[in-house]
């Protein structure tokens, strides 16, 4: 059994779900495919969310009315019989009137989730509707009687595993498996979800479930590519990825993988493939362990870094003072990414300021404190990336004219990363694409 999960370009006009409908049902190889909500859609709600806790309802629903319009629309393209239209109608009228009522209740965390999980819902009915319409017999599976997540946020990967064989079990003449990426149920049963990007985290999580032959990611773009497309013009596809450096990438802001999604599929050795929607025949990136090479593979860059400068007010000690950081950020669950010492300072990188006024509060008990603000990191990964040469002059000749704030190398032998203030990242990231990639 494979995976194949279509992210919200992919679904994102009626032809493209055509097309998607096409590539699944190519050949009869039994398959899971997860959905992303048609793009545009998530953003849309959490601007209603944000609208809600605002308290202005009336943007708010005129939101709402612009979204059902757009689903209305839709329909008109995607489907072409009448009875089948109206069947679409309907459902998409049953959720409009669900956001319409939690308009007038007082706006929780809870109902945002419930608001959030509309996209994805509506995107694998219509998907379905679709196929049922030209014939195509399948499954839809909803990811909520089976993806779940503790209290720590974690996938529960054992408890998802048996729900979902158990699922898949009732419907064994079936080959064609539909589900929604993105959300889940948390510890307390409420509905939630895998943050932003987190239909990626689905497929691979189903995919070590099942123990799938493939993780196929389908996207806009023809695989991981050496850096961010969105802001270098030069840049070109990598063929293949070990799974440490796919990791690294994700996690360091390369935005075609959900920071996460690694994890599952190479605890299970389960290969990922980023393949192209829009021009499926291309090699596209294949993500697995089997021929590691070294040396410079990508950029990619991950913005609303802070830095945290912590100076030891006693020297004495000083062997206890790294725990004590440490033990802040433990306390407030805010990982570090970055880490940098001297004798008697330490250098930390933290994406998340929920907790930041108390981590400096308690911080401040033992140590003096200076924030960075505005900061991006920009890892440039390889697997034994300093096997190759001169790597090290190379990037900093490439960079010589930018400000690095931080430099962090040596956590693994496939992560050079530096901190440098957010309005240089561009230019930082053209640079390095011509120091390193000669392009
Ligand atoms: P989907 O909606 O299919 O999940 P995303 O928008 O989340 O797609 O991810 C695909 C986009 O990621 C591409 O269109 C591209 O602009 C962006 N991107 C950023 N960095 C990279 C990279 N290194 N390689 C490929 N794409 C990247
Ligand atoms: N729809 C969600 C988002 O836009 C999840 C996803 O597309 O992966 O973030
Ligand atoms: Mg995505």
């Amino acid at each position: 059994m494979k995976v194949m999960k279509f992210g919200g370009t992919s679904v994102g006009k009626p032809e493209r779900m055509h097309q998607v409908a096409t590539l699944i049902s190519q050949n009869n190889q039994p398959k899971i495919i997860v959905l992303s909500a048609l793009s545009g859609t998530t953003n849309s709600l959490i601007e209603i969310c944000n609208l809600l806790e605002q308290g202005n309802r009336e943007t708010a629903k005129q939101k709402i009315d612009e979204l059902e319009i757009h689903y209305k629309n839709f329909i008109i393209d995607l489907l072409s019989k009448e009875e089948y239209q109206a069947k679409a109608y309907e459902f998409i009228s049953e959720h409009f009137d669900f956001l319409n009522i939690i308009l007038k209740i007082s706006f929780s965390e809870a109902l945002s989730k419930d608001i959030l999980a509309q996209g994805e819902l509506l995107s694998t009915k219509l998907f379905s509707t679709y196929l049922s319409e030209v014939g195509i017999h399948h499954t839809l599976l909803p990811a909520l009687e089976f993806m779940t997540i503790d209290n720590n946020e974690e996938p529960q990967i054992g408890s998802i595993k048996v729900k979902l064989t158990q699922l898949l079990q009732q419907h064994s003449n079936c080959t064609i498996f539909v589900t929604q990426g993105y959300i889940c149920r948390n510890a307390k049963g409420e509905i939630d979800n895998l943050k932003r990007g987190g239909s990626d985290y689905t497929a691979s999580l189903i995919a070590a479930a099942i123990n799938a032959s493939v993780c196929e990611i389908w996207t806009d773009i023809d695989g991981l590519h050496n850096n961010d497309p969105r802001i270098v013009d030069k840049t070109y596809a990598i063929e293949q990825l070990s799974f440490d450096e796919a990791a690294e990438l994700a996690y360091f802001g390369a935005k075609i993988l959900h920071p996460a999604c690694i994890w599952p599929a190479q605890h299970f050795n389960i290969p990922v493939k980023l393949l192209n929607t829009m021009q499926p025949s291309a090699f596209g990136t294949l993500i697995n362990d089997n021929k590691p090479t070294k040396g410079v593979k990508a950029v990619a860059a991950k913005d609303g870094i802070i830095a945290i400068k912590v100076k030891s007010s006693r020297m004495l000690l000083a062997y206890g003072f790294l725990k004590r950081i440490f033990e802040v950020f433990e306390k407030y669950k805010t990982s570090i990414d970055m880490v940098t010492t001297s004798e008697v300072a330490v250098s930390v990188t933290i994406d998340n300021n929920t907790h930041l006024k108390k981590i400096i509060l308690e911080l401040s008990e033992f140590s003096s404190v200076e924030l960075v603000f505005e900061q991006t990191i920009i890892s440039i990964v390889g697997n034994e990336i300093n096997a190759q040469n001169e790597i090290m002059p190379k990037i900093f000749s490439a960079i010589s004219q930018i400000p690095v704030t931080m430099v962090s190398y040596g956590g693994s032998g496939h992560n050079i990363s530096l901190l440098v203030p957010r309005n240089l990242k561009n230019q930082t990231l053209k640079a390095l694409n011509t120091g390193l990639f000669d392009l």
